[in-house]
């Protein structure tokens, strides 16, 4: 995904991103969004949402080194996959409902699509289906 998306999310989610550079020892965010910008607007949504429950967590005496923190986010057999430290209950299933919305969302175009397996699994629109 273009770095000028990702820091779209970056700037609104500070908290949750505020690992982002600390190296490959500790996360593999220096991949950056290792998926197509189709999928933008899950990602987004489902940040807005981890960093706003994180921001209760704060309010609530959470720690911050205790809080969610992206760890890594890419395509993986097709779909979206998002890791988080210090995650729960919570945090899962709204990447599940992310993962879920991804296999109906052209990962090029972000129009619907579906998966698409050939010599290897993907979700495209039909314009894009051999990109
Ligand atoms: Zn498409």
């Amino acid at each position: 995904m273009k770095k000028s998306l990702e820091s779209q999310i970056y700037l609104q989610c500070p908290l949750i991103f505020r690992n982002k550079h600390a190296g490959l020892q500790v996360n593999l965010m220096q991949f950056g969004f290792d998926c197509g910008e189709g999928w933008f607007e899950i990602l987004e949504n489902l940040f807005l949402n981890i960093e706003a429950y994180s921001r209760q967590l704060l309010e609530q005496g959470r720690s911050i080194d205790k809080l969610p923190s992206g760890a890594q986010v890419k395509e993986k057999w097709g779909t979206l996959c998002v890791y988080i430290d210090n995650t729960d209950e919570h945090i899962g299933t709204l990447i599940q409902g992310a993962r879920g919305r991804s296999c109906l969302t052209c990962e090029i175009c972000g129009n619907a699509g579906k998966i698409i397996i050939e010599t290897y699994y993907r979700v495209r629109c039909e314009s894009c289906r051999s990109l």
